[in-house]
């Protein structure tokens, strides 16, 4: 990978932020951000003020030079992306030296007037995404439903450890954290050798997923290589994958996921760069079968990134369902991309590719209901003495992911989701 954007750990900001926020000075992620009255801008954040990165190009704070203002009043992150890495990297450069402790004298006047607060502003899909991809790159998680659905001698495909397995999902259908998730209708089959019925899911489940956004496009027919891959990934979000288990059973025979995943996709606002996470990396699992050479990656290409899911049921109590880490990945993002344009497939810039639920070793690290209530049979009891297989209407799903090292936090912020039964 290109030299990658080292913010030192020590560097403090004049903006405040707690020690256990996601955005300290080190992350500078890139968002949308709306607030009444004026369009859609660039916007960044420490700790909760949003910095609002279009006002101060216009004032002449940030001079980023291959920058252009109209490059920052825009409703997604595409046409910074498509800037590429080098722009991007000088802007959170400049960023880091604008909002830095020690040129709070020069510069906190001039830029009060582009910070505000994150609650008193809307925040916007980051990304329209052309194309979004859906793998299924975790051994425990796609161990847990082979056995489900198979058995324990049988739980892998013969193809799992050879291949990041993947399918082409549908990106007109990713919504911003906050969008209210409409409980899907379809064909389900209740019982083995009936007719199918028609209607609202009865197993609504989300996937705890996390998701990288291609920043470089590469030619039709020019594959990515596994070393470089990373120069092509611009940055990662939190991704629930929500999913009707019982149409997904009852349709996926032998073409895969359609109508039982493509009903919604919420994603994080915020895109937190690679740069801002490579303190993170770590190696991965150690693959049991020897790789053909295009899977073949070195050194740690795995991420140590906290994942927490919590259920917050109609009365307003929080219920923590699981915690997981990105690192437990069997296939890394690098893989994922190189297997993904083997074959000549061009990433456009702005794709998302999600890693597949990301499940832990132990039965309170799993990453989907299906796993963590095991197919209904073993219902979670929630505060509120009632208790959840699946997904209710009027619950919310919250996903929480962020990386720490001693009090080093470089953190993604939240997805949110309530299941509606209708708008
Ligand atoms: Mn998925």
């Amino acid at each position: 990978m290109q030299q990658a954007l080292l913010l030192s750990p020590t560097l403090k900001s004049w903006i405040s932020c707690s020690e256990d926020s996601d955005f300290p000075i080190q992350n500078l992620p890139l968002g949308i951000y709306r607030k009444s009255g004026q369009s859609p801008r660039v916007c960044s954040i420490i700790g909760t003020t949003v910095i609002d990165l279009f006002g101060l190009y216009k004032a002449g704070v940030l001079k980023t030079p291959t920058l252009r203002l109209e490059d920052l009043e825009q409703e997604t992150l595409n046409r910074m992306l498509a800037k590429g890495k080098a722009t991007l990297r000088n802007l959170r450069k400049d960023l880091s030296e604008i909002f830095r402790l020690e040129n709070e004298s020069t510069n906190r006047s001039r830029c009060m007037p582009f910070l505000q607060e994150l609650n008193s502003v809307t925040m916007c899909l980051p990304v329209k995404a052309p194309n979004y991809t859906d793998f299924y790159s975790s051994r425990e998680h796609a161990y847990n439903v082979g056995v489900m659905f198979r058995d324990p001698n049988n739980a892998l495909l013969p193809n799992w450890l050879h291949l990041p397995v993947g399918y082409h999902g549908r990106a007109s259908s990713i919504v911003v954290s906050g969008t209210p998730v409409i409980r899907p209708k379809g064909q389900m089959q209740l019982k083995d050798g009936e007719a199918p019925v028609f209607g609202a899911s009865r197993q609504l489940d989300f996937e705890l997923e996390m998701a990288f956004v291609i920043g470089k496009s590469n030619q039709l027919g020019h594959p990515i290589p596994v070393k470089v891959a990373e120069d092509y990934i611009h940055g990662m979000l939190v991704f629930n994958d929500w999913s009707a288990r019982d149409l997904q059973k009852w349709e996926y025979v032998p073409l895969g996921p359609f109508l039982g995943k493509n009903f919604a996709s919420s994603i994080s606002p915020w895109m937190v760069d690679l740069d801002a996470l490579q303190t993170f990396k770590v190696e991965g699992p150690p693959h049991e079968k020897p790789l053909l050479e295009y899977l073949q990656s070195s050194g740690p290409q795995n991420y140590d990134i906290q994942l927490e899911v919590y259920l917050i049921t109609p009365d307003g109590s929080e219920n923590l369902l699981s915690k997981s880490n990105m690192k437990y990945l069997y296939w890394n993002m690098s893989q994922q991309l190189a297997h993904h344009t083997v074959n000549g497939c061009n990433m456009e810039v702005g794709d998302l590719c999600a890693s597949g639920t990301i499940s832990g070793p132990t039965p309170d690290s799993y990453g989907s209901m299906l796993e963590l209530a095991w197919k209904g049979t073993k219902p979670l009891l929630m505060k509120d003495g009632s208790q959840r297989t699946f997904v209710m209407d009027g619950d919310t799903i919250i996903m929480k992911a962020f990386a720490k090292k001693d009090n080093y936090r470089i953190g993604f912020g939240v997805v949110r989701g309530m299941v509606v039964s209708d708008l």
